[in-house]
């Protein structure tokens, strides 16, 4: 058997005088990147630290050369042998600190050495504070115990952290921290893993629950139910960065991108129409803006919306595929309303990039009622309304070469219907005993298409429910 090539440092298992170190140089390397002011505060310690033993401190040595940093696989090792050292709940105070945590780990290991004397065990700590580690937050993390956000000052940190906290949360300070605690529970409900689908539900549920605490609605008019504090709305969008970013961006689309834009572009009809629903998010939308072909340039935007006289309505088009909309938040399931950036057109005339609102999705309602004329025999009626949308962008399922008349962008229609229905349970007794027959006939009371599809005058249902 060959050994396999070493392209870095490993840990030496026969030196217990540089354990306490382990989780220093650890934490220097997890960037993959050692500076120049990390070399020298580590090399400084080792040349003070007269009682290392030869082995030791060539050990150390291996470690600080930049040229040959240590593999993922090496650190990793050394993540390891710590946590098997350290047990969080036996070892008191051990993730106060990087010193700490080292100094936990020698001990369970029966070492001896420089560390009995409290003069190095404070160079230790000194080293910690001139890496300027946030060490408690690190050793938290590297003994994979919850870790808090930013709440307490790492042991000898260069940098007071309560200070520095102060002064960028002056400003709506309870709002933050009212914030950050939706975000722990967020946390706790939004598990690690899930399938895309169900995590876009998780994601919006907790989105839903930011609305619920009016958080979302902060920066719109106070007739809309919000405070009419943009800075509000913003200190809020920067505390949920600490948690979930999926949870942050859908936040920022649903409130900041496409409330901000109906709040600031729209007119009053468009604010009573829109703005509570937006706040609350019943009505989640989306912010079309970027283009394929159009990032950051948005004044070239092609998209175009071109006022038709004789419908006065105004038709949306994506003239070539550079004039997609891409990134699109809440596009994908649950927006249902978007501001489309486009230019408008009107007789020819191209009056530059405006904003227009347009529903994306279908809808479909139903209400009826039935009557149960005897045990066996019930009938209802009831009216279905279903409306939907033009497809955006390209469905390879339509095939316009087998039909010429699948056109995206003519596929929209609505359509009222009249379902009358008549259920019969079969009687004990019988074979079929427990089973239903159901028959609906559905008339067509009203429909309209916006291109060639196919239409429905009348239809009959007919189903066999199986009783168990
Ligand atoms: C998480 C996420 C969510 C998003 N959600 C939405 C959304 O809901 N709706 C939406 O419309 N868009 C959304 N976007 C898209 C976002 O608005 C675009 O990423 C942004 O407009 C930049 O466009 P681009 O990525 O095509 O970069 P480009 O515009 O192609 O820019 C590329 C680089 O060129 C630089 N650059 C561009 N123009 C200039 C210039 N004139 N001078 C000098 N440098 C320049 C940029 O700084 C950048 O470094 C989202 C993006 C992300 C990452």
């Amino acid at each position: 058997m060959t050994a396999a090539p070493s392209h870095g440092p490993t840990w030496p298992d026969d030196c217990p005088d540089v354990i306490p170190l382990m989780p220093l140089v650890l934490s220097i390397w997890r960037d993959g990147v050692l500076s120049p002011s990390e070399l020298a505060a580590l090399r400084g310690h080792v040349d003070a630290q007269e009682d290392f033993s030869e082995a030791g401190r060539a050990a150390i040595k291996a470690w600080m050369d930049p040229d040959a940093p240590p593999t993922p696989e090496a650190l990793r090792a050394v993540q390891q042998r710590i946590r098997a050292a350290v047990d969080p709940a036996a070892h008191t105070g051990s993730a106060d600190s990087l010193a700490a945590l080292g100094l936990a780990a020698w001990t369970s290991v029966g070492g001896d050495g420089p560390w009995e004397d409290p003069v190095a065990i404070g160079r230790l700590h000194e080293l910690e504070a001139t890496l300027g580690v946030l060490g408690g937050e690190a050793a938290r993390r590297m003994l994979g115990v919850p870790t808090d956000i930013g709440t307490e000052p790492a042991a000898g940190s260069l940098v007071d952290i309560v200070l520095l906290q102060d002064f960028l949360e002056k400003d709506h300070r309870k709002l933050r921290e009212r914030a950050l605690k939706l975000v722990r529970a967020n946390r706790t409900t939004i598990a690690r893993g899930l399938p895309h689908a169900e995590y876009r539900e998780q994601v919006l549920g907790a989105v839903q629950r930011l609305a619920d605490e009016g958080l979302g609605r902060l920066a719109y008019p106070v007739e809309y139910g919000g405070s009419a504090d943009p800075a509000a709305s913003v200190a809020v969008f920067e505390t949920l960065a600490f948690g979930d970013l999926s949870v942050l961006v859908k936040f920022g689309v649903q409130f900041g991108l496409f409330g901000g834009s109906v709040h600031q572009l729209g007119t009053r009809r468009h604010h009573e129409a829109y703005l509570q629903r937006i706040g609350s998010a019943a009505l989640p939308g989306c912010y079309a803006m970027t283009e394929t072909g159009h990032g950051s340039n948005v004044r070239d935007l092609e998209t175009t919306a071109t006022y038709d006289h004789a419908t006065r309505e105004l038709v949306v088009d994506t003239p070539h595929e550079g004039a997609g909309k891409d990134y699109i938040g809440n596009a994908a399931v649950h927006g249902q309303l978007a501001t489309v950036f486009s230019r408008l057109i009107v007789d020819g005339e191209d009056h530059g990039v405006h904003a227009v609102l347009v529903p994306i999705r279908s809808f479909e309602g139903n209400a009826w009622m039935a009557y149960a004329f005897n045990h066996h025999i019930s009938g209802s009626a009831g009216v279905r309304w279903q409306s939907w949308d033009h497809l955006s962008g390209a469905d390879p399922g339509l095939n316009l070469a087998e039909d010429p008349g699948n056109v995206g962008a003519m596929l929209a229609g609505q359509r009222a219907m009249l379902p009358i229905g008549l259920n019969f349970l079969i009687p004990d007794g019988s074979r079929f005993a427990g089973n239903r027959l159901s028959v609906e006939a559905v008339y067509s009371m009203h429909h309209d298409y916006e291109g060639p599809q196919l239409g429905l005058d009348w239809g009959l249902n007919v189903g066999w429910t199986i009783g168990f």
